[in-house]
């Protein structure tokens, strides 16, 4: 989105008390470096998919996203904020909270999926997934909540934007964070093809609460199936991790790089 109908969005979503993340500024203009926000799925109780040895989901997103922190701290090129950087279990709406709250200029969730017994072991490959399109849609709800902030005197410091101008800026702002959402899955995807093995139709979506952020876009990577023996045996290896950080940090790089110019 660009120039005058940029600045319109960002001014009236101001007007809600909504600040959006500058996706578009130039790097150069920011007085400090974009914030990436990296989820290692699961965590404390909650040990999320456990493979056939034992390997706990909970263990290995945190491993790979420290990996991840320290490439991407090392390249320079933005500041990583983790939602847990130890084994503690975090809700999944605080999660989303920490990017939304900082601003985020993404969020990336780690994960390892498992197939229910049975059919373990069939499946393998990593996949990235984007939030589908659904009729309980969490923009409809922050609308709601918009609106009834409106309701109260002061809620708005535009008073002069109507409902119908509200909504028509939450969709723009939703169309925007959707669109970035899907170029990061697509970036993601093209960094880990031919380093690490993917899933067929790797690009996918689903209801995600961690990637309902209206305003950050994210993005949900299954690294592989814990309930596969053999990837389960490679998530273990930190080489195996440590190739997979690297076509992730690509794929950040590849998204602050083609972030659009106003
Ligand atoms: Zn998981």
């Amino acid at each position: 989105m660009q120039g005058f109908h940029r600045r319109f969005l960002l001014a009236g979503l101001a007007g809600l008390g909504i600040t959006p993340v500058a996706h578009g500024q130039p790097a150069a203009s920011r007085t400090t470096l974009p914030l990436i926000v990296l989820d290692p799925g699961h965590g404390g109780a909650d040990p999320g998919a456990i493979g056939p040895a034992g390997t706990q989901e909970k263990r290995i997103t945190l491993l790979l996203a420290l990996e991840l922190k320290r490439l991407l701290e090392r390249a320079g090129r933005c500041r990583v904020l983790m939602t847990r950087s130890r084994d503690a279990f975090i809700p999944l709406a605080r999660r989303v909270d920490l990017a939304r709250g900082r601003e985020a200029a993404l969020l990336l969730s780690l994960h390892a999926d498992a197939m229910p017994p049975g059919q373990r072991g069939q499946l393998r490959g990593a996949s990235v997934y984007t939030l589908a399109e659904t009729a309980t849609d969490p923009l409809a709800a922050a609308l709601a909540r918009q609106e009834n902030l409106a309701d109260r005197a002061g809620g708005l410091r535009l008073p002069s934007v109507s409902p119908e101008v509200q909504r028509i800026l939450l969709s723009l702002m939703r169309q925007e964070t959707r669109a970035g959402s899907e170029r990061l899955a697509r970036l993601t995807i093209n960094a880990l093809d031919g380093d690490v093995p993917l899933l067929n139709q790797p690009l996918r979506r689903a209801q995600f609460v961690v990637l309902k952020a209206p305003d950050v876009p994210s993005a949900l990577v299954e690294c592989g199936f814990l309930s596969n023996p053999e990837e389960e045996a490679l998530l273990r290896r930190p080489e195996h991790r440590a190739k997979i950080a690297s076509s992730l940090a690509e794929a950040v790089h590849g998204f602050l790089g083609q972030r659009v110019a106003t």
